[in-house]
């Protein structure tokens, strides 16, 4: 769901899903406003999905960092969670929407 309410540094579009196994999808998410900043495989992914329990959930990018096209990420569904999975699993098919921020670096245990 595309949430326009927010100035975000990138606007993504579901351009493939691929259903990895019974809970878990995968997206394939092309840029189609802001830039592609370089970024490497294990970054992670904020994705506003403007919901009140859930507004940002974060995924660990899993696409190849030379793969300028996008970003590719995989999704467990969490049916007893706050929402972010399962909004992601029913809302985000091919051709929908999501403002992002910018990708991140991977938290490392002990660096803060
Ligand atoms: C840096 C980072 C990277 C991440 N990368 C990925 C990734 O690559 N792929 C991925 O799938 N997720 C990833 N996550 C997790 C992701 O951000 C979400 O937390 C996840 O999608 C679940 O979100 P949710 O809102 O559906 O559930 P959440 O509310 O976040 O639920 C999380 C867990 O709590 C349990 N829970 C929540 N509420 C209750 C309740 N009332 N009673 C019992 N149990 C409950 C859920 O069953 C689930 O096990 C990452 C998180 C971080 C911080």
């Amino acid at each position: 769901m595309l949430d326009t309410g927010q100035t975000a540094p990138l606007t993504l579009e579901v351009a493939e899903r691929v259903r990895e196994s019974r809970n878990v999808v995968s997206f394939r998410f092309k840029v189609v406003e802001g830039d592609l900043a370089p970024f490497t495989a294990g970054q992670y992914l904020p994705i506003r999905l403007g919901l009140p329990e859930r507004p940002i959930s974060t995924y660990t990018i899993s696409s190849d960092p030379r793969d300028r096209s996008g970003y590719r990420i995989s999704v467990k569904l969490e049916p007893e969670g706050k929402g972010g999975s399962r909004h992601l699993h029913e809302a985000a098919e091919v051709g929908a929407r999501f403002l992002a921020e910018r990708a991140a670096r991977q938290v490392r245990p002990g660096r803060g």
